[in-house]
């Protein structure tokens, strides 16, 4: 148990960047979006739509390239990556044994928006370690 846990399951995302997250995977579908939420605290303030290299539906590969220059941006902003969030356009709010497989990046929150019960749009959090998936809640942020 690393003491950073506490502090990751607690998300808070600000509506503006909530709707610029749900845009942009209305925008890609019916390819899955992806993109990274930096912040403090994990209180997100800023959003980053990445490529998505596979151009697939079911399925987003980041291109390393972007998310280097992402995560300098981030730590020269003195910031952090709090989450690494992607789409679903055709499947629930759940993670894949894919994305379980690869997610391989440590202390953030996968976030995924689900498109299939679209307008209704779910959005879940999941702290994802070694197979084992903890639900974050996410907290909208009305201003
Ligand atoms: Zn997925």
């Amino acid at each position: 148990m690393r003491p950073e846990r506490q502090q990751t399951l607690n998300l808070e995302i600000p509506k503006g960047i909530f709707e610029q997250m749900l845009e942009h995977a209305k925008t890609e579908a019916p390819i899955e979006a992806c993109g990274i939420l930096a912040g403090r605290d994990g209180r997100a303030e800023k959003l980053y739509k990445m490529t998505n290299r596979d151009n697939k539906g079911d399925h987003f590969m980041m291109v390393p390239q972007e998310q280097f220059r992402v995560a300098k941006d981030i730590r020269s902003s003195g910031l952090e990556m709090l989450v690494i969030y992607h789409s679903h356009p055709d499947t629930p709010a759940r993670p894949s044994a894919e994305d379980i497989r690869l997610a391989l990046t440590p202390d953030v929150t996968y976030v995924i928006v689900s498109l299939r019960d679209d307008p209704g749009r779910v959005v879940k959090g999941f702290l994802i370690e070694e197979g084992d998936i903890t639900e974050v809640p996410v907290k909208i942020l009305e201003q």
